[in-house]
C-alpha cells in the first residue's frame, strides 16, 4: 500500500510479516462458487479454484495515522523477542522498528497507540526488551485499550496464547502508567466536527473496536479483525476459525459492510495482504472490495 492521503490525514502501512494457512481450516464452508466470485475482482498466487487447494494469506501490519500533528499507531503486530507457543510468532527478529524510522518516525514521536483488540498479533510492539525487562516501546505515547478485552485477559483462565501477550505486551504498559482503559464507544480525539472515535464491533474478541478517523473531508475506518481476507466480502456469513463468538462476529461483518458500502469511507483492514486499503461496494447480494491504487 502506498501512502494514502484522505482529507487532512495521511496513512501509511507498517508491515511486519505475511503468512498463509489452508483455506478449509480457516474458513470452513467456502465453496468453489465463492472463489469464482472472488476471482472476478481479486486473485493471488496461493488461491485455487478448489477450496481444498487454496491458501488463505494473511499480512500482519500496523497503520500509522498522521492527523492534527499527532502520530498515531493503530495495532502493534507480534513484536520481537516474544516467547510464543505459536511457532510462527515465536522469538521474531523483524526490522519493523527500522521500517517505522523509514517513515520518518522515531519511537518517541508516537503520541497515541491504539490496539483494536488485545490478541497477540496486535499488541507485540507495545513493549520491547530492555535489560531483560519489558518496557513501553513508545515512551511518550498514551496507549488506548478497550476495557472489555482488558478485563477478559486479566482472568487467569483466559486463552493461554493471548495471556502470554497480555503478560509481556499489555501489563507492562499499564504498570508504567501509560495505558488508558476505555469503553468501546470512546472518543480519543476531537476537533470541531471531526475526530477519532471507537465503534464496538465485538465478536472476534470481546472488546474488538473499529477506529474511525475523520478530518478535512476524509473518513478512514480501521476495522481490526472484523474480517481477515477479501473472500469474506463474498461470504461475510461464514464462520472464521479464530472468531471467539462466531455468530456475533458474522453479524458485525455484515452490519459494517452494509453501513459503509458504496460510501467514500476507506477501510484499512488489519490483515489484507498487498494493497490492503479500499472501499466496500455492493455486488448483488454480497460485497466486493475496491482496492485503492
Ligand atoms: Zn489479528
Amino acid at each position: 500500500m502506498k501512502q494514502v492521503t484522505l482529507g487532512a490525514m495521511r496513512v501509511d502501512k507498517l508491515w511486519e510479516m505475511d503468512g498463509a494457512l489452508p483455506m478449509p481450516m480457516v474458513l470452513p464452508g467456502v465453496t468453489r462458487e465463492d472463489l469464482a466470485r472472488l476471482k472476478r475482482w481479486y486473485w493471488s498466487e496461493e488461491l485455487a479454484e478448489e477450496p481444498e487447494q487454496a491458501g488463505f494469506k494473511l499480512s500482519v501490519h500496523s497503520y500509522v495515522l498522521r492527523v492534527d500533528g499527532l502520530n498515531i499507531l493503530v495495532d502493534a503486530c507480534n513484536g520481537n523477542h516474544k516467547t510464543r507457543s505459536m511457532p510462527f510468532a515465536n522469538d521474531l527478529r523483524t526490522d519493523w522498528l527500522e521500517r517505522l524510522a523509514g517513515l520518518g518516525i522515531a519511537p518517541g514521536d508516537i503520541d497515541i497507540v491504539m490496539c483494536t483488540h488485545l490478541h497477540a498479533d496486535h499488541v507485540g510492539w507495545n513493549t520491547r526488551l530492555e535489560n531483560g525487562r519489558w518496557v513501553p516501546t513508545f515512551p511518550n505515547a498514551r496507549y488506548v485499550f478497550s476495557r472489555k478485552d482488558y478485563e477478559h485477559w486479566r482472568r487467569e483462565d483466559a486463552e493461554p496464547m493471548h495471556r502470554e501477550a497480555f503478560a509481556d505486551s499489555v501489563l507492562p504498559v499499564v504498570e508504567a502508567g501509560r495505558a488508558e482503559i476505555v469503553e468501546s464507544d470512546h472518543v480519543v480525539h476531537r476537533e470541531i466536527g471531526d475526530g477519532i472515535w471507537l465503534q464496538d464491533i465485538h465478536g472476534h474478541s470481546p472488546g474488538l473496536v473499529a477506529i474511525h478517523a475523520e478530518r478535512g473531508g476524509g473518513h478512514a475506518l480501521f476495522t481490526g479483525d472484523c474480517f481477515h481476507h477479501p473472500v469474506q466480502l463474498v461470504r461475510p456469513d461464514l464462520h472464521f476459525f479464530a472468531d471467539e463468538e462466531g455468530a456475533i462476529a458474522s453479524r458485525q461483518r455484515v452490519r459494517l459492510f452494509e453501513t459503509y458500502a458504496d460510501s467514500e469511507v476507506v477501510f484499512f483492514p488489519a490483515h489484507f495482504a498487498g494493497k490492503s486499503a479500499g472501499r466496500v461496494r455492493r455486488d448483488g447480494a454480497a460485497f466486493r472490495f475496491e482496492f485503492l491504487d
